[in-house]
């Protein structure tokens, strides 16, 4: 459902900031994306909306190549995007104003519109918030919030891009909560996230070192490979650590966090 094939792209002509990426995301998936600042993340990112296309290898969404113009409502519709600060995200002061914004756009009927607005204030845990106002909320309530505005276009991809990253744990928490629940509904969630904690979470970890992809697994296989991420300087997560050890000393471990009390205490 989500394809770069040789994808490489640049913003001044010149130095090629995505290189030669292979990526294929099946449907109903969970991706983290890691890596430095200036990895080429959030290029990624916008490539999956078409935001940005490739200047070399193709990117294709739902089937469709994200170059085709008459794809590109097809492919912004169904691939939402959520971004890090939730304050540049909120366009309404009412909740159900701001939720209703996007479907509107789209032209669903005015019938529909509440139904969509309670509906995806459910799904991130907001029931009943319809009347309230935006401003009132907390950060993690405001990204919660710019989901279910994502959400009320009935998309079947949603990116996160930073979206934990200006909030506090219990934000995070609750933001985590609600992508693993839209996930295991079946939605495919591409995260992009400097928490490594968040990406022990997800089905797969993609870790990207300057425009190419470095590592490529299951949380268990990426996050044990602490040297590389120290390199990357990516902060390895202390339970990383400890497992490392302890399989150094022969214990078998598995960092994928699978245990349901420990992955319940994460995502409350
Ligand atoms: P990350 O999300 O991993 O921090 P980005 O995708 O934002 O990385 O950036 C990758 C590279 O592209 C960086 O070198 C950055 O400076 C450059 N870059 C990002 N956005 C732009 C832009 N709009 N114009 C020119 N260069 C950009």
């Amino acid at each position: 459902m989500i394809e770069f094939e040789h994808t490489g792209f640049t913003y001044d002509g010149e130095t090629f900031v995505l290189r030669d990426i292979g990526l294929s995301i099946p449907q109903g998936q969970f991706v983290c994306i890691l890596g430095g600042n200036g990895s080429g993340k959030s290029t990624l990112a916008k490539h999956i909306n078409a935001l940005l296309v490739p200047d070399e290898g193709t990117v294709t969404i739902l089937g469709h190549d994200t170059r085709d113009e008459t794809a590109t409502y097809l492919i912004r519709s169904n691939a939402g995007m959520v971004f890090q600060n939730p304050d540049d995200q909120l366009v309404a002061s009412l909740i159900e104003n701001d939720v209703a914004f996007g479907p509107e756009n789209l032209g669903v009927p005015t019938d529909k519109l509440r139904e969509r607005v309670t509906l995806s204030l459910d799904e991130v845990g907001l029931q009943g918030f319809e009347k309230h106002e935006t401003n009132a909320l907390s950060g993690g309530q405001k990204q919660r919030v710019a989901i279910a505005g994502v959400l009320a276009m009935n998309p079947r991809i949603l990116i996160l891009d930073e979206a934990s990253a200006m909030l506090d744990p219990r934000g995070r928490r609750g933001l985590m909560r609600v992508c693993k629940e839209l996930n295991e509904r079946g939605m495919t969630i591409v995260m992009i996230t400097h928490f490594m904690e968040e990406a022990g979470l997800a089905d797969r970890v993609v870790v990207l070192d300057g425009g190419t992809i470095a590592l490529d697994g299951t949380p268990d296989e990426v996050l044990v490979q602490t040297e590389k991420l120290d390199h990357l300087n990516l902060d390895v997560p202390f339970a990383c650590e400890l497992s490392r050890e302890l399989q150094k000393r022969g214990v078998p471990v598995s960092t994928h966090v699978d245990d349901q009390s420990l992955e319940e205490e994460l995502c409350q």
